[in-house]
């Protein structure tokens, strides 16, 4: 099994709370698309399995590619490798890009999953964080991408943004589980370093997120989404049966995959790597190529973190199975004892040789997890 991830590093406006790769400036565009598909070549024998089990556009904006640029993209990938039949091929998708015609277009291409960035139905909310799309847009993508026929629909919305109290978060669960999706990626507002919204909360001129309020929207995210039978999968993400994204479960699982384009990451099952986030340099180094990466080959207590890490924050939680892929018998028979505390604090719950975190632990997910890390 693999995946493949190609990151498109283009936005048409910078969204306050954004720390990912991506520029505003589509003047290297053609280049760019360029040399993705040129990296494709160059990176062909990184994986495994030259047999795709996912495909994933992610960004920045993929959906500001053009239908042409999609199918040159898939063209080298269909050199290069087999794509599985039944492959989940996911678009990122920003709402002001999914015009009708754009949607017709793209139902012809491979893309068969859209992961749409709504993140909330409340103008203000979408002017406070610098979204490029309107409430209005944000409420009728959705049903227009059912009714040209994408069956497996997505959509991501934002908790804890600062003017968004429970009511309101109530009032965008309600519209988002009344749509035809059978996903939900829901994540926290952040205040990521170097950001817009970094500078704008120092400054005083946005609030800071309230975490009380924010925890408690999450709660009710988890119950709500559990009476839609839309159940939470991993720790942000909610999916009806069968519909849960596998290209970041793969991710989840330690599953091979390669990242192509700036700022993508790899991995191999031995060694990490990462692409430069830097669109010129990017161009430049393929141009000549050369893939500008660094890469780090994992030590034993860092594939052992990682996979208590990931592992607690899936559904599934940490299972004896996944340890001893990682470390030996002896490490599993700690970690349970370690866990005996919090499974008393019902923090944990212990099913089945596997440590699941309760919903009162996922609010603490990550500072559990670094309890049992190796150091
Ligand atoms: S559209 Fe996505 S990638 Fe682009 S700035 Fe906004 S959050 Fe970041």
């Amino acid at each position: 099994m693999a995946g493949l991830y190609l990151h498109i590093p283009f936005c048409k406006q910078a969204c306050t709370y954004c720390d990912f790769h991506f520029s505003t400036s589509m003047q290297t565009r053609e280049e760019l698309v360029t040399a993705l598909i040129t990296e494709i070549k160059l990176q062909a024998d990184y994986l495994p399995s030259k047999t795709l089990d996912t495909i994933y556009f992610g960004g920045g904006t993929p959906s500001l590619l053009s239908v042409d640029e999609l199918e040159r993209i898939f063209d080298q990938i269909q050199q290069y490798f087999t794509i599985n039949k039944g492959a989940e091929i996911t678009l990122e998708a920003n709402p002001d890009d999914l015009t009708l015609a754009y949607l017709r277009k793209l139902r012809h291409t491979n893309v068969n999953r859209l992961s749409i960035g709504i993140q909330s139905f409340r103008e203000q909310d979408l002017k406070m964080m610098n979204r490029a799309h309107t409430a209005k847009q944000a409420e009728r993508v959705v049903p227009e991408a059912a009714d040209t026929g994408f069956e497996n629909l997505s959509i991501d919305l934002i908790y804890g943004i600062p003017d968004l109290k429970m009511d309101g978060w109530k009032k965008n669960l309600d519209k988002a589980l009344a749509l035809p999706v059978n996903h939900l990626s829901c994540y926290c507002l952040t205040v990521e370093p170097r950001t817009a919204l970094a500078w704008q909360v120092e400054k005083g001129i946005s609030k800071a997120v309230d975490d009380d309020e924010a925890a408690n929207q999450y709660e009710w995210l988890i119950e709500k989404t559990e009476v839609a039978g839309i159940p939470w999968y991993e720790i942000s993400n909610f999916g009806k049966p069968g519909f849960e994204s596998q290209h970041n479960s793969n991710y989840w699982k330690g599953i091979p995959y390669l990242g192509i384009g700036p700022s993508a990451h790899s991995y191999n099952g031995k060694n990490r790597q990462w692409n430069i986030r830097n669109n010129p340099l990017y161009i430049k180094s393929i141009n000549d190529k050369k893939i500008p990466f660094e890469e780090e080959f994992l030590t034993e207590a860092q594939r052992f973190n990682e996979t208590v890490l990931t592992s607690l924050r899936t559904r599934n939680g940490l299972s004896k199975e996944a340890i001893l892929k990682v470390a030996t018998e002896d490490s599993w028979k700690k970690i349970k004892s370690q866990a005996e505390i919090k499974i008393a604090n019902g923090l944990i719950i212990e099913k089945e040789n596997s440590l699941q975190l309760t919903v009162k632990g996922l609010l603490l997910a990550d500072a559990i997890a670094s309890e049992f890390f190796l150091l």
